[in-house]
Parts: C-alpha cells; structure tokens; sequence
C-alpha cells in the first residue's frame, strides 16, 4: 500500500523515524532531488520545511508529507533554484504539542534529518519556529532558517516579496502595467506573510481591505496602512481589483469560487485551490486571472534555499524579482491551456526535464518525467 502510494507520486526516497528514548517520530520524504546541487559529500541536496502536527493518523501524515514534498520539487524548479523537493513532518501526540515545542524533540528531528547525510535540508514550516531550528542545528548542518546557530532567519519577508512581485505580474498581465497605485487588493490573513503584503503595498498606494480571526492584528494594520477591515466571512466576496489569500489552503473551493468578485487571485498562502486544477479551470471560465500560488510564494525558498546553495544576497533579491516576469509568461503561455497552474506546473516539469537531458537525474526522475501526473497541490515555505 505505501510503496504503491510513493512510487504513484514518484517520490524517490521515504524515511519513517523513531527514537526509542524520546518516542519522537517523523516521516522524511524527498520527492525529486534531480535539479538538487550535488553537495561535497556527492549527494543532491533537497529543502523543504519541517512541520510538526497532531496527525489523525499516520496514514494522513504519509500523505501529507508525500503531497508537500511533491509541492516542493515544482517550487523550487519553477524557481529555478538548484534544489530537489522534501519536506519532513513530526506526528504529535496531542493539538498542545503543537504549540509547545522543545529542544528535546527538536534535538531528536535534527539527528533524524543528520542521518539523511544531506540528501534533506529542513527548515521552518508549520509549528517550527527559528528557535526549533536552531535547535535542529546543534546537531546537523543540514538545516536552513535559524537565527543563532543555523543562518538564514524568518523566511516571510522574502516570502511577502515575491507575493507583491507577483501581484504585479498579475497586474501587467491584466491591465498592461504593473502600478499598484490605487488599486484594490483584499488580502485574508494578516500573519507573517499577509501583515508585510498589506504594509508593502500600502507604500506603493494600493487600497487595501484586510481580515484575520485576530482582531487586535486586524487594529494593528488598519492603523499602520489605513486598510478597510471586513469580517472574515466576507472577504472572499470583496469587490476588488486582487484577492491575496494569505491564511490557510483550500479557501477557493466549490463553496465559495461562485461569490469571487475580483479580477485576479494571487495567493501568498500555499494550496488555496482546493481542487488545483478543476478550480484553476473555473476561475478562467470566470475570466479571473488565477497567479499559481507555488509561483508567487516562492521567495521565502529562493531566500533560504538560495543561502543553502551558496547564492548572494544579490543573485536572491534577482531572483524573487524574476517572479514577475515568469508569472507573465505562465499566464501567457497558459492561454492555449486550460488553465494557469496547467502552465505553472509545466514551466516547473520543464525544468526537471532539462536537469534530467544534462544529466542530473537519477533513474526516479528520468522516468517520471513526461507523465502528465498531476500533483493535487504545492506546499511549505
Ligand atoms: P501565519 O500563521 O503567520 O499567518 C496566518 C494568518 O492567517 C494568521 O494571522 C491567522 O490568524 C490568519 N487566519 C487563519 N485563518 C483565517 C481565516 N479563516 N480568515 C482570516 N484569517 C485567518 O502564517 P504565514 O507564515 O503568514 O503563512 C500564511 C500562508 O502562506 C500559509 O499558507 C503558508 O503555508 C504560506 N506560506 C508562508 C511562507 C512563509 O515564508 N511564512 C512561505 C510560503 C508560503
């Protein structure tokens, strides 16, 4: 059952982890390491976050951690980033663990990740923070996005970036100039990533409408940018120029696609598409204007991963600068498809298949490549 499961997804290594003192366990999954830098030790190096959840199970832990990883491949690829796709998940025993980290765990995930010799680069996704990182870091090197011992830090505003980088794509696209100036954008989630979105187009002049179930983080930015507040019911039905999900996944779905009154979606947050490429599909027939989510939330890995592989801080800040004109050419491109993320993930397959003609696959990759298999969403950082 799970190696029809992987071998299905393509995945080309699945690492189950426990430790017997501690009880911690994990599941490390490295999807596709053929775009990876091949590192000093002669393996290809591939990233992606480590998230720590209270699994219903550990069938929904595999699966989660086979479709992040997954997610990761197309995102690093499409950015042209020389890094494979992974991703590692600890499964907790309870919703508190969640909130409570400790270095006692984290310890344990970085010998888990240490023993993978490289092969894994982990850093910050759901419930690990800089500090789990740094904890991972005393002992493995093959961590990324700490603030002590482990370099890198806060991947978000290298995230929120690359989302308004995006954004102006979108806009390009749509109305032949990237100027954000008085335009409308609705942004739903005011964390990490929405809050810098809302401030950064704030200074360039954009009208924003803003929500988050925390309204003291709601005061705190209509305050700061002189934002609209709406309920969090409503914001997905905002009449606007953009609609930037920057919450959780899944918000656009059959429930809620038919009250969108926007010209574009840009989303900051990963897999806001709860069926990618039927929604995707849609939003066209709709003549909305979907930017794929794993295109514009790139820049917290072209951050981290960039680091990893030695890029400068100048070869990364180009290189979320190029989102915007590699949106323009996906939405482009995508007019002969059926939909934006079809070309999103083709642009990303394309890659891979280059990486395999020069030589960097191993035999996992040289066969997937070509399938048209889809991935059901793109995840982590
Ligand atoms: P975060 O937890 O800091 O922020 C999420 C915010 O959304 C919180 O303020 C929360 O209160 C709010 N929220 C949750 N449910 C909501 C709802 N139903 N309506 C309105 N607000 C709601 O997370 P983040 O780091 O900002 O990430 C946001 C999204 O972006 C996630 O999907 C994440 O996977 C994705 N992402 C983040 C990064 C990064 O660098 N942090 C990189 C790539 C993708």
């Amino acid at each position: 059952m799970i190696f029809e499961q992987v071998s299905e997804m393509g995945h080309e290594q699945v690492v189950f982890c426990y430790d017997r003192e501690t009880g911690v366990r994990a599941i490390i999954a490295v999807h596709d390491s053929t775009l990876g830098k091949e590192q000093p030790s002669g393996v290809r190096a591939s990233l992606g976050g480590t998230r720590r959840r209270a699994y219903r199970g550990v069938d929904d832990a595999l699966e989660d951690v086979l479709r992040l990883s997954e997610g990761m491949t197309y995102k690093s690829a499409a950015a042209e980033l020389e890094l494979g796709g992974a991703k590692s998940v600890v499964l907790l025993d309870s919703k508190d663990a969640e909130k409570n980290p400790t270095e006692r765990e984290a310890v344990v995930m970085g010998k888990f990740v240490h023993r993978m010799g490289g092969r894994y680069v982990a850093a910050e996704d759901m419930n690990v923070t800089e500090q789990y990182v740094d904890w991972m870091a005393e002992v493995t090197d093959y961590v990324i996005g700490g603030k002590t011992r482990a370099r890198g830090g806060d991947p978000s505003p290298y995230t929120a970036r690359g989302v308004v980088n995006a954004i102006k794509g979108g806009l390009t696209y749509a109305n032949g100039a990237p100027d954000v100036a008085g335009v409308s954008v609705a942004i739903q989630g005011l964390g990490s990533v929405g809050e810098k979105v809302a401030r950064m187009l704030a200074q360039e002049g954009a009208s924003l409408v803003v929500t988050d179930t925390r309204k003291e983080k709601v005061d705190e930015v209509v305050a700061a940018t002189g934002a609209t507040a709406v309920n969090p019911d409503d914001i997905l039905a905002v009449e606007c120029d953009v609609l930037c999900p920057c919450a959780i996944g899944q918000v656009i779905n059959d429930d809620t696609i038919g009250g969108l009154k926007c010209r574009i979606v840009a989303p900051g947050a990963n897999n806001v598409l709860d069926k990618p490429f039927e929604h995707a599909a849609a939003l066209r027939q709709r003549g909305i204007v979907y930017c794929p989510d794993f295109i514009n939330n790139a820049g917290g890995v072209i951050r981290l991963g960039g680091l990893y592989i030695g890029l400068s801080e100048d070869e990364i800040t180009e290189k979320i600068e190029r989102i915007t004109p590699r949106l323009i050419e996906i939405l482009k491109t995508a007019e002969s498809m059926e939909s934006t993320y079809h070309a999103a993930l083709a642009y990303a397959k394309e890659r891979i298949k280059a990486g395999v003609a020069r030589g960097q696959a191993g035999p996992s990759a040289r066969d997937r490549v070509g399938e048209s298999a889809p991935a059901q969403s793109i995840g982590g950082l």
